[in-house]
Parts: C-alpha cells; sequence; structure tokens
C-alpha cells in the first residue's frame, strides 16, 4: 500500500505540533548546544521510490550528536566481522539514561548496545584500530550516502565538547579497565565527538539512512551500503535501544525503528518504504526531542505505519 504523503499533509502536522514548542528543554551542558533557536521545527522524507517530501525548517542544518551513533555502527560493520562487534558490545536496551555508567561496572565494561556513549565509545576504538583516518574516513561515508560534498564537522561544538568530556571520559576508562577499550582515550573521544558534531538538515539525514528502509541499498550508489540482514539487524537495534530509556514509550505512540540526539535531531525508519528525519531541538528529560516524537507520532498515525 503507497503511503499518501504530501508537503501539505507534513505543513499540517507541524502546525498541530508547534503549541508543544516551549514545554521542553534545549540541550544546555555545552554552549553551542545551548544557543540554538529551540523553537525551529522540521521534517523530511525520502521514500525508496525516489519521493521526497519537506516541511518547516528541513534544509536547515543541526548538530546530529546520537544519531551518528548509527553510522559509526555501519563503518564498523563493514571493517569487522559479526562476532567481533556483539564479543565487545551487547544487543540489549539499557533502560537507562544514554550516559549512564551504572552497568558498565556490573556487566565487566562490555556495554549494553552501540547507540548508548558507552557502545558508541567501544564502537569508535573499534574504528580508531582498522582505520588509518576515521574522522576523514566518516566524512567521507556521510557524503556518499546523501550525495552532499559540503557535509562537515562543526569545529566549535566538537572543542566544546571535548573540554566537558568528564562523563564520556570516565565511561572509556573504566571500559579500559575492564580490558574493552584498546586505543589512546582522548584520541577516540576527539573522534567521537567530532562524530556527535556532524552538521546535517532533515534532508540530508533522511536521504543518508534510507539505506535502511531499502534492504541495505541506497538507490544512487552501485555497491549495498549494508547487507539485508546487517539493515533489519540495525533497525532491530534502533527499535529496541535508538530512544535510550524511552524506547517502550516511543514503540507505543510511533511504533518505527528510530535514533534520536541531543540536537534534537530523529531518524526514524519504514522499513520497505521511507527514512524520516525530524528537528527540535527541545528535549524531553530523557533527551529526545519532544515536539519531534510528536511529529513522528501523528506521522505514523495517519499513515497507518508501524513495525509492530
Ligand atoms: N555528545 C553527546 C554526549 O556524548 C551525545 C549524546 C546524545 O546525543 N544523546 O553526551
Amino acid at each position: 500500500m503507497a503511503a499518501n504523503i504530501n508537503n501539505n499533509m507534513l505543513e499540517a502536522i507541524l502546525a498541530q505540533v508547534r503549541p508543544l514548542l516551549g514545554q521542553g528543554k534545549v540541550a544546555d551542558y555545552i554552549p553551542a548546544l545551548a544557543s540554538v533557536d529551540g523553537k525551529k521545527l522540521a521534517i523530511a522524507i525520502c521514500t525508496v521510490d525516489g519521493q521526497r517530501f519537506q516541511a518547516g525548517d528541513a534544509s536547515e542544518r543541526f548538530s546530529i550528536q546520537s544519531i551518528s551513533k548509527v553510522l559509526s555502527l555501519v563503518a564498523a560493520m563493514r571493517q569487522y566481522d559479526e562476532d567481533e562487534i556483539w564479543l565487545r558490545v551487547g544487543k540489549d536496551p539499557s533502560g537507562q539514561p544514554f550516559n549512564s555508567l551504572l552497568q558498565l561496572e556490573i556487566e565487566q565494561g562490555k556495554p549494553r548496545n552501540p547507540f548508548i556513549n558507552a557502545g558508541a565509545l567501544v564502537v569508535c576504538d573499534m574504528l580508531q584500530s582498522r582505520l588509518s583516518a576515521p574522522r576523514q574516513r566518516m566524512l567521507e561515508i556521510v557524503r556518499q550516502l546523501c550525495g552532499v560534498a559540503d557535509i562537515a564537522y562543526d569545529a566549535t561544538v566538537a572543542r566544546s565538547e571535548f573540554e566537558h568530556s568528564a562523563r564520556n571520559a570516565a565511561i572509556a576508562w573504566l571500559m579500559k579497565s575492564f580490558g574493552n577499550f584498546h586505543n589512546d582515550v582522548s584520541t577516540v573521544l576527539q573522534n567521537y565527538f567530532h562524530y556527535c558534531a556532524l552538521r546535517m538538515n532533515c534532508i540530508e539525514l533522511a536521504s543518508t539512512f534510507l539505506f535502511l528502509a531499502d534492504q541495505g541499498r541506497a538507490p544512487h550508489l552501485s555497491q549495498p551500503v549494508v547487507t539485508p540482514l546487517q539493515a533489519r539487524q540495525i533497525n532491530a537495534l534502533m527499535a529496541t535501544s535508538g530512544m535510550y530509556q524511552n524506547a517502550g514509550e516511543f514503540a507505543w505512540r510511533v511504533g518505527l525503528p528510530a535514533k534520536s540526539g541531543v540536537g534534537g535531531g530523529i531518524v526514524a525508519i519504514v522499513p520497505h518504504e521511507m527514512a524520516i528525519a525530524v528537528w527540535s531541538p527541545e528535549l524531553d528529560a530523557t533527551g529526545n526531542s519532544l515536539a519531534g516524537i510528536a511529529v513522528l507520532e501523528q506521522l505514523s498515525q495517519r499513515l497507518g505505519r508501524s513495525v509492530y
């Protein structure tokens, strides 16, 4: 059943959700994020049959933050055998805040999943072991996936993250103490913060993640990004861990695999149909975009789409 989408419908959803602006809180752990205009609201959709839709501030770039954790996992899946990855990071939801240290101590330095900070840091450690220039390589991957040559890191955000890195450094050092972190901590933190500091807009995000809706294939690339099985696995991880401790609530309200970031972006996938990106910088108490979730909820209801 083809989805009946148009830009007016997306504008109507944004209008319906707009009254929520003011109820969340823009990330303020670094000044570069705290100064973002909280009233921004955007959506973009790319479908596997080549259609594109957008509404609101869809062409304005923002810090993708933890959405990048999906991209670093993709990069690792292309470098490592399956067993090598899942020996070092789990596949289960954590039920804890994204930057929690709690389970790491109990579970001997093995993070619950690749989408919490600990898991993403292990993945970045693995990339540092195999790639000669992990930051350059990530830029190449993203630019290739969305077909936009000027995607770049926000140097101010990356620097500011590094200056406020106590917690992520603690996570990395704790994993090092258990033998699950092999490279220099600062080097890997720098890579991780740069990935978080990628600046992209909703249109670019929706096209970048379209491969997850199309069994690992990106329409404009001759080689698959990942195998059909890997695409299914990534979607499963997004569905169970992409929204941190809010994964159950999000499954209830929206019912799609998704990944959020504290910049206020969320990418959601309708398997076999489309990739959706939404942006609204104000966050709820779990660090997910408050209005962004509401937009996705409205959209999934109007389209009658859910993986459940
Ligand atoms: N840069 C943030 C951090 O490491 C990313 C967190 C997020 O987007 N959830 O804390």
